[in-house]
């Protein structure tokens, strides 16, 4: 029958299309591997006080695969979320980011660093997120509030109340909560006022032209007194010059980060960076 519609029957199939399916198919297969084969690492980016003092680091996933390329999590993490990949990749996340915690924490002067960690919407919508998170935190026998996951604004999108049940859970042991890449999403300030948030992160597209667009600048320094208004800690992210830092520092920001003071590390090269008594580091 296929046959007798002749040619237009094959119009379905699309060579484009099926090539981008099977490259999916291919890369999804490769996630998997990666996470039996261990070829997932986190790197470390040092959030900053005011002084340059560092304060906290985000991990941030990065896939070492077997050519040796170190892949940023860009060219995978839609796909690894689409798939639900993004749930067992994220408990790596969780448990590794932790361990690494503790280890600073056993090597010394650890005490005041915080550790952030992305949390994709379909992790947090597990629902025994919160018991996964608090027995890793008791695994590496952790303070609770060093921690801060970093949600972003589409987890706004549905189910307001079960998020805030469920954000209200951890924040009641002590975990922080930061909302990543804020202004780029659809939250409303009503939502933003029931949430229990510790953290605004202002997305790095405003920091990137902000002394010399307007509108940027506008954007900036209202998420900055907003944040002060409500009583959340403000953080930049993506600055990359000391001007930049000095406005946002002007407007009433206090905590930082971005290839300004560092890009994100290795484990090693953190600990050392860990070492400097302020960045940028100097020679
Ligand atoms: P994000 O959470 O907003 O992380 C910040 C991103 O900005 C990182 O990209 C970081 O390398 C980059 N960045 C930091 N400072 C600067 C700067 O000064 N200039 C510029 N141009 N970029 C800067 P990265 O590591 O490629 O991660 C991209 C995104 O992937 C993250 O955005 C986050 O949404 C997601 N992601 C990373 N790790 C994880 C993870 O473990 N789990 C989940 N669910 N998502 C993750
Ligand atoms: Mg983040
Ligand atoms: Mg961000
Ligand atoms: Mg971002």
């Amino acid at each position: 029958q296929a046959k007798s519609r002749g040619r237009n029957a094959l119009c379905f199939f699309d060579p484009e299309m099926q090539n981008r399916v099977s490259s999916q198919m291919e890369l999804e297969a490769q996630l998997r591997l990666a996470l039996q084969q261990k070829q997932f690492q986190l790197y470390y980016q040092p959030q900053v006080n005011a002084q340059g003092q560092i304060c906290g680091a985000e991990a941030l996933l990065r896939w070492q695969q077997p050519n040796g390329e170190l892949t940023a999590p860009g060219s995978f993490i839609t796909l690894a979320e689409e798939t639900g990949l993004i749930i067992p990749i994220g408990e790596w996340v969780l448990a590794s980011a932790c361990e690494q915690l503790q280890q600073w924490q056993r090597q010394s002067h650890t005490e005041a660093l915080t550790l952030s960690v992305n949390v994709s919407i379909k992790q947090f919508r597990q629902p025994d997120f919160a018991t996964r998170v608090l027995s890793i935190l008791r695994n590496y026998n952790l303070n609770p509030a060093q921690l801060k996951l970093e949600l972003t604004e589409t987890l706004l999108l549905t189910d307001v109340e079960r998020t805030v049940a469920q954000m209200n859970e951890l924040n009641r042991v002590g975990i922080q909560f930061s909302l990543d890449d804020f202004g780029t999403g659809y939250s409303s300030l009503q939502y933003l006022k029931q949430l229990p948030l510790y953290q605004l992160k202002i997305d790095r597209s405003f920091v990137r032209d902000v002394l010399i667009d307007h509108s940027d600048q506008s954007i900036v320094t209202t998420i900055i007194s907003m944040a002060n208004g409500l009583g959340l800690e403000v953080i930049a992210e993506g600055v990359e010059t000391g001007e930049q830092q000095h406005f946002l520092s002007q407007q009433g920001c206090r905590h930082f980060q971005g290839f300004w003071f560092s890009r994100p590390v290795a484990v090693d090269d953190f600990s050392r960076l860990l070492e400097q008594p302020a960045l940028p580091a100097v020679g």
